[in-house]
């Protein structure tokens, strides 16, 4: 379910506690966000991992970078043999090449993962941002 305008797409994963399996036959939830939202220049996932779950799979890309960012939780990560903790605002670039996993720690473990074509960023805020002439609600009392 989503909703949109011209210039951008609304949609809602649910509240990240409720990411939570309810039963251990479903340990694992993922939700792709890319269709569900349009995107046309990264995907985008949020992952469930159940107290003490491992990833399905061991993986590494073709040509994507991948950023993962640890909404809650704690757990393990694996790159190319190297394994280290990520807790609740961890932050990890993986490049395309790195051999990846993932194991949940006691509390299970929330990611979201952005996944985006290596080199493909010409540029960012200073570059590509600019001010607009507009007035949120929140401004137009401001004058
Ligand atoms: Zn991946």
């Amino acid at each position: 379910m989503s909703t949109q305008g011209t210039n951008y797409t609304v949609a809602n994963a649910g509240p990240v506690a409720e990411l939570q399996p309810g039963n251990l036959a479903e340990p694992d939830v993922k939700q792709f966000l890319g269709e569900n939202l349009g995107l046309t220049g990264c995907e985008a996932s949020i992952t469930r991992l159940a107290p003490g779950m491992p990833s399905k799979f061991v993986h590494a890309h073709k040509r994507n970078e991948e950023l993962y960012i640890v909404l809650r939780g704690s757990g393990l990560f694996y790159v190319d043999g190297d394994e280290f903790p990520v807790v609740e605002g961890s932050v990890v670039r993986v490049a395309p090449d790195g051999v990846r996993a993932m194991v949940a720690g006691d509390a299970g473990l929330n990611v979201i993962c952005i996944q985006t074509e290596t080199g493909s960023l010409t540029g960012a805020t200073h570059e590509d941002g600019y001010l607009a002439d507009a007035k949120p609600s929140w401004l137009a009392q401001q004058g």
